[in-house]
């Protein structure tokens, strides 16, 4: 999940730039996107699910009028919480005024905090955590001067691995969780607006300049008195960032917490080459999770790089489609070998991760096909062992091919000549140079940095679902 938001002094066009602020993030999600314009404390929002194109053209950008700040959402649908009623951001009116809220990773103990509110007679319309953190917060409202102190005080009560951008009439405010699981930073326009983003690269695309990344813990409150940064509302607590980003989900032309993420990843390669070498003839990474491991992977191991694969660029990220026939089928609209590279090579195929093994499976029988005469897997990231609680779609221990299979086993079950896996000692290597000084490397270990959820469902969770979009 991705957040954006600006703020300035002037009236201007700033749903246009969230539009392009939230299409450099994309890749964080591609399951619904919204937008919201606060125009003198009247606020206009649209959202709806799909990919931003989707959801915006010119005329509906239009409508959202001018305003002097505007925040932005796409989201990532984790299991049961999808469909345009869970888009974001959510706008709210509590008795101090509005609030429009977006959020980006996951929250622990929203389960136990939806209980809670249930029974004191609060009632729900999504099933999206976000509204959890509405309430929790809005709560706090009442009795708090300021909205900055009453999402100070709400810190206090989430527990989780998440982001969250949040806009008043008069103010915006960015807060990172106290352990820093997910990117956020800030920067600045020429013009003097203020931008906020999950990643750098979204600063990038509207001509912003970074100035920093909000620090774990931190809330920053932008507003027309200019910044505020409120850093011990919630004590301290190990930084432990999602290294999943620098594996995955970031882009690579994107910074965190100091470090290029492309840097990050050709680090990934050059460690796996280090682990696992094997004698062949080209190095390929798969388009485009894999192409910056490779390229580590060659330039460390010696073996030439070549590109042996093209991607549809037209088509979204595979692991998004739902079921198992769909996402196996895109594999092969998506992913096309080049012959002349891999013909009668012995090819090392570099992934960032093999999660259920459906990618890499039609993928070494893709080149096999193509005249490869030996396919070596390697992964840029250890074995995916554990579900991750804090924002990406790894839900069950049963859909991991590596929970369920030895490494020989998946070797054969991909048709594979060997494979290896980054060893679990690098991965917290990648961020080498950067200030980082800790990471989440649950997924892979086991070793969460926060309590693990409890879920409490109620009868109606399953079965809520809408497809249209909405205005507000
Ligand atoms: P699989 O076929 O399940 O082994 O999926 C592996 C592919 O999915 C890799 O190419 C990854 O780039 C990609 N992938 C890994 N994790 C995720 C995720 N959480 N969301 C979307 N795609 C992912």
């Amino acid at each position: 999940m991705g957040v954006f938001g600006i703020i300035g002094e002037e009236r201007t066009d700033v749903a246009s730039s969230v539009y392009y602020g939230l299409y450099a993030l994309q890749h964080r999600g591609q399951e619904s996107a919204g937008i919201v314009v606060n125009d003198d404390g009247v606020f206009t929002a649209h959202k709806g699910t799909g990919i931003v194109n989707d959801v915006f053209d010119r005329e509906r950008l239009e409508s959202l009028g001018h305003g002097n700040m505007a925040i932005g959402h796409v989201r990532y649908g984790t299991l049961g919480t999808k469909g345009v009623m869970n888009a974001e951001p959510i706008v709210i009116n509590h008795v101090k005024g509005k609030l429009a809220i977006a959020t980006a990773g996951g929250i622990v103990n929203a389960s136990v905090l939806k209980r809670e509110l249930e029974l004191q007679g609060m009632i729900f319309h999504t099933t999206n955590p976000a509204e959890v953190v509405s309430y929790v917060i809005t709560k706090e409202r009442i009795s708090s001067p300021s909205i900055e102190v009453a999402v100070e005080r709400a810190m206090n009560k989430l527990d989780g691995g998440f982001c969250l951008l949040l806009m008043s009439p008069r103010k915006i405010i960015a807060v990172r969780d106290k352990h820093g699981f997910h990117p956020l930073c800030y920067g600045r326009r020429e013009n003097g607006q203020y931008v906020i983003a999950s990643e750098s690269c979204a600063l990038d695309s509207v001509g912003a300049t970074l100035i920093r990344e909000l620090d774990p813990g931190e809330i920053v409150v932008f507003s027309e008195d200019g910044i505020k940064c409120i850093r011990e509302h919630c004590g301290k607590a190990p930084e432990a960032l999602c290294v999943f980003e620098y594996v995955y989900t970031a882009r690579p032309d994107s910074s965190i917490a100091g470090c290029s993420v492309h840097e990050a990843r050709a680090r990934a390669g050059a460690l796996l080459a280090k682990a696992h070498p094997v004698e062949a003839d080209v190095v390929v990474g798969v388009p485009d999770s894999g192409l910056d491991a490779a390229i580590g992977y060659a330039k460390e191991s010696g073996i030439p790089y070549g590109i042996g694969l093209i991607k549809n660029k037209y088509i979204g990220r595979t692991f998004i489609a739902p079921g198992q026939d769909v996402r196996e089928d895109k594999v092969k609209i998506k992913l096309n070998p080049i012959k002349s590279t891999v013909n009668g090579k012995r090819v090392v195929l570099v992934d960032d991760s093999i999660v259920r093994g459906t990618t890499c499976a039609k993928l070494v029988k893709l080149l096999k096909s193509a005249g490869a005469v030996e396919v070596h897997l390697r992964s840029s990231a250890p074995p995916f062992l554990n579900p991750c609680y804090y924002g990406t779609d790894i839900d069950s221990k049963d859909s991991l091919i590596a929970c369920n299979h030895t490494i020989e086993e998946i070797t054969q079950m991909t048709g594979a000549d060997s494979l290896g896996y980054l060893r679990l000692e690098d991965v917290t290597k990648l961020g080498d140079g950067g200030c980082c000084k800790g990471f989440c490397t649950a997924c892979f270990d086991g070793k969460y940095p926060t309590e693990t959820p409890v879920i409490i469902k109620n009868k109606y969770d399953s079965k809520i679902s809408d497809n249209d979009n909405t205005d507000e």
